[in-house]
């Protein structure tokens, strides 16, 4: 039985896979820049005897054929980057890189994508059909390493049926995972905003334009986006986290700066409300005798976990870890750039455990303290493994 095998051989390589992610958490490098990741991931693979291809530089995408007839293909995603975070951990795999961390677990993503092509490729007697695997560079920076590969061609010759990411959770405990069908995650936009009015003495506010009030109010009218406009059946975000106006208890300014985010999961609203976002913003400002100017910067799409390939995927890994280990998830409003494979092919993007919370390991991702239960990498190299001869129709 292929999953008996799968299981064996993921205990089996369970300690490589560990020191490989010991490796990268303690060698990270920021979005673009995985130049020693990648020379790592392409000496892996060579080990291996694997063939690789470059790709959005520092990207690399390899094939492995089972030896079984079957012309069926799945891409099996992994990334690479590390966050602009300094690490507070104190541990013996700690970052060597001072302020720069994995605290996205992307090492695990990476040692678990080396791990499967790893078993697979020592099962690849048992199984038919292509695995191509595919290490992408920049999934935390725009435009995101994601949409790079695809327009280089990592979705093409051959192309997969389906495409299956990973994504560690410290919410669930490590020996879990979890899936969501349908729409999971958010589209995000990055809103950039200058208002500017007739600065001056704080005491005589008629011979000004206060931006500061146009701000106020531009703010409050912004939230009717939201709660007037969207179908309230799908969800909207719309926050501003940075408010800079540099004034006085005397001194009106300017100008005021803000920036903010905007999320959703309907391409369709997504651009009608860009374009009601800046007009409802730019009305405000002219009819109080300032102006503004409006930037949004548009970020990575809405993810979508196709339903058939959801729906096999999660009874796979059932089959794999138990019922009881298989969670339903909720609508994430964070954004990830799985999500362009996902509007471009059928996609599965879903979570892996790895919180402990008797070892304390609990820390939300993006955090100086975010660390994974290693543990969790048994079960995230065999799950992927079988989920990807399952998919070949093995
Ligand atoms: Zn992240
Ligand atoms: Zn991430």
């Amino acid at each position: 039985m292929i999953k008996e095998k799968i299981q064996q051989t993921a205990k089996n390589i369970f300690e490589d896979v560990v020191a490989n992610r010991r490796h990268l958490h303690s060698h990270p490098e920021l979005s673009f820049h995985e130049v020693e990741t990648s020379a790592f991931v392409a000496r892996k693979l060579e080990e291996l005897g694997l063939e690789y291809h470059k790709m959005a530089n520092t990207g690399l995408v390899a094939l492995l054929k089972g030896d079984k007839p079957s012309d069926q293909v799945v891409a099996l995603r992994a990334d690479m980057d590390a966050l602009p975070i300094l690490e507070a951990n104190d541990v013996p795999y700690k970052s060597q890189n001072p302020g720069v961390m994995h605290a996205c677990g992307h090492d695990v993503h990476t040692s678990s994508l080396l791990g499967v092509a790893k078993i697979l490729t020592g099962l690849k007697s048992e199984f038919g059909g292509t695995v191509k695997f595919i290490f992408q560079p920049a999934e935390e920076k725009l435009p995101g390493g994601a949409s790079l590969m695809i327009q280089e061609g990592v979705l093409e010759n051959p192309k997969p049926a389906a495409v299956i990411g990973q994504h560690v959770m410290p919410l669930i405990d490590a020996g879990k995972v979890g899936f969501r069908a349908g729409k999971y995650m958010a589209s995000t936009d990055e809103l950039y905003v200058t208002v500017r009015g007739k600065g001056g003495h704080g005491a005589q506010p008629q011979q000004n334009v206060d931006p500061v009030i146009i701000t106020a109010h531009i703010i409050t009218a912004l939230q009717t986006i939201v709660s007037r406009y969207a179908d309230p059946k799908s969800p909207s975000v719309l926050s501003f986290g940075k408010v800079i106006a540099n004034g006085a208890t005397n001194v009106i300014p300017n100008e005021v700066y803000l920036e903010g985010t905007f999320r959703t999961m309907d391409e369709k609203w997504r651009s009608e409300a860009h374009i009601k976002i800046k007009k409802m913003a730019e009305g405000i400002a002219e009819s109080m005798g300032g102006s503004c100017e409006f930037n949004i910067m548009k970020g990575y799409p809405f993810l979508i976990n196709e339903e058939k390939l959801t729906a096999s995927t999660r009874a796979h890994a059932e089959e794999y870890l138990g019922k009881e280990n298989v969670l339903d998830l909720d609508i994430w409003m964070a954004a990830e750039d799985f999500a362009y494979y996902s509007q471009a092919a059928d996609s599965c993007f879903y979570r892996l455990g790895t919180r402990n919370e008797s070892r304390g390991i609990t820390s939300s991702v993006h955090t100086p303290t975010f660390d994974v239960e290693e543990s969790a990498l048994e079960q995230s190299v065999g799950l992927m493994a079988y989920l990807a001869v399952k998919q070949l129709g093995n």
